[in-house]
């Protein structure tokens, strides 16, 4: 059930908030052996949590759309006194002191949370091969990826071990895994909610946002964790619209830019397929679709993958094996800690990015990839300025390809790069998206499409993906 039917199933008493809360346990019990979309299951405190919610829904005061509803939260936000592991084993024993900012809003609304869900280590990844809590499963078809680095809450959701998740996106990762486990996903704008308390990846990139059952739910998640807050400074001050109640049917007038460059070759046919059909329903439905060119597209993988790693080498510095996490054991001087210490607690992937990261900031690298890259960052923020000149919003595939198999892609990292060529130029240009469902390949498995939105435009895209959804 979606968020708004389990609100209602809980307002009117049909079901309490702690029947709710076991009966999600109990499939979390069932599937999660084979899914390992959960790192942490946290019972007690969900079942607690599910009390206040019941005396909260009892007097009928303070009760939100949220109350009782049971939520995942992807490993990378801390949750006080629950581990929090970013999927990493350098962080496999820690536990937060307090709670990120879109935690506090959850529990605040009355969210019941279950645990913590898997991921790409560090967020690093595009498949949820890079945990070192091991793989998670596509429900969809076990053989396959769920997609990443949110993959656990995409997998969760898609399978109903719990309502809704949140997952983060620093080059795709709510939206690429929301399409390949058939589900809705939206990064807002940069600044629109808060980092404080999301463990740090790529910090001019990361945002946080939820992954739902459908596009209500998405605007009803969106409203609660967004917002300023005075312990992230790279919060906006903007107003929040009640994104749920501004949803509306019709699509008159508005204009749907289809950039070109986003139906190259390479892209699977079904994906192609499944998008250039929707675009036409929502033209028959009173959209008009407007061709739209966004150059610089090509190099958005490229200059992508030299400002993340380069965040995350300066980020990742922190995890030296005295402050907090993992310890090496047999270490001689303080260097031989750090050095051995970092060894034994990042995967390889992430050892990769640091490396890369380390390198392209280093004197002499520098000019010639890191400020590059910014360069081409801008060059790439005016194209969607100019496209948003003539257009209310861009419509997309979310990834060239549906999930693939497990394993496909982990020997060749350019190759699992690909899978973020259209998600990672919205993050570099800090526009909101959301991935929506649009069919399935022969195989069953679901195919996304992306709508990109103007600078805090996110109303707008929730409506178009909330249309989409009555006509599809
Ligand atoms: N797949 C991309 C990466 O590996 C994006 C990850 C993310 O958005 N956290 O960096």
């Amino acid at each position: 059930m979606s968020i708004n039917e389990l609100h209602k199933e809980l307002a009117s008493g049909k079901v309490s908030a702690v029947e709710l809360a076991k009966s999600y346990l109990e499939t979390i019990r069932k599937t999660n052996p084979s899914l390992n979309s959960f790192i942490t299951v946290c019972e007690e405190n969900a079942l607690k949590q599910a009390a206040k919610a019941d005396e909260r829904l009892k007097s009928k005061k303070n009760v939100t759309p949220l109350t009782g509803i049971p939520i995942g939260i992807k490993d990378l936000l801390i949750t006080k006194g629950i581990r929090t592991t970013c999927a990493s084993k350098i962080l496999s024993n820690y536990v937060p002191q307090y709670n990120a900012t879109v935690v506090d809003k959850l529990e605040n609304a009355g969210a019941v949370i279950l645990g913590k869900l898997n991921m790409d280590e560090f967020a690093m990844g595009s498949s949820n091969e890079h945990s070192a809590f091991g793989p998670v499963k596509n429900p969809h078809n076990e053989k396959y990826v769920p997609g990443g680095s949110s993959g656990g809450s995409a997998a969760a959701v898609a399978s109903n071990q719990c309502a809704a998740a949140l997952g983060t996106d620093t080059g795709g990762s709510i939206r690429q895994p929301a399409s390949m486990c058939g589900c809705v996903g939206i990064k807002p704008t940069y600044g629109r909610v808060s980092r404080f308390g999301l463990v740090a990846f790529a910090s001019s990139l990361d945002q946080i946002g939820p992954i739902t059952k459908n596009v209500t739910d998405a605007a009803i998640m969106l409203k609660a964790i967004s917002g300023h807050d005075n312990l992230d400074s790279t919060t906006l001050k903007s107003e929040v619209p009640d994104y749920a109640a501004a949803l509306k049917e019709g699509l008159n007038g508005i204009k749907i830019g289809v950039p070109k460059e986003y139906f190259i070759k390479g892209i699977s046919k079904e994906v192609a397929e499944s998008v250039n059909q929707a675009i036409k329903k929502l033209e028959k439905n009173g959209a008009e679709i407007v061709d739209i060119s966004l150059p610089h597209t090509e190099y958005a993988v490229a200059c992508y993958y030299i400002i993340a790693p380069a965040e995350a080498s300066a980020n990742l510095a922190r995890y030296d094996g005295i402050r907090y996490g993992h310890r090496a054991k047999s270490a001689g001087s303080v260097d031989d800690l750090f050095r051995q210490t970092r060894t034994e607690g990042f995967g390889p992937e992430v050892t990769l990015r640091i490396m890369l990261g380390t390198y392209v900031l280093s004197s002499g690298y520098y000019d010639a990839y890191y400020r590059k890259a910014q360069c081409v960052r801008t060059l790439i923020k005016n194209d969607f300025a100019g496209a948003f000149a003539k257009v209310d919003a861009i419509v997309s595939p979310t990834a060239p390809t549906p999930a693939f198999k497990i394993g496909e892609k982990t020997d060749d990292p350019l190759q699992m790069y690909l899978a973020d060529i259209f998600t990672t130029p919205v993050n570099l240009a800090g526009l909101p998206a959301i991935s929506i469902p649009c069919g399935a390949s022969k195989d069953r498995l679901p195919i996304g499409m992306q709508i990109i939105g103007k600078h805090l435009d996110e109303a707008k895209i929730l409506n178009l993906a909330y249309n989409y959804e009555l006509i599809a």
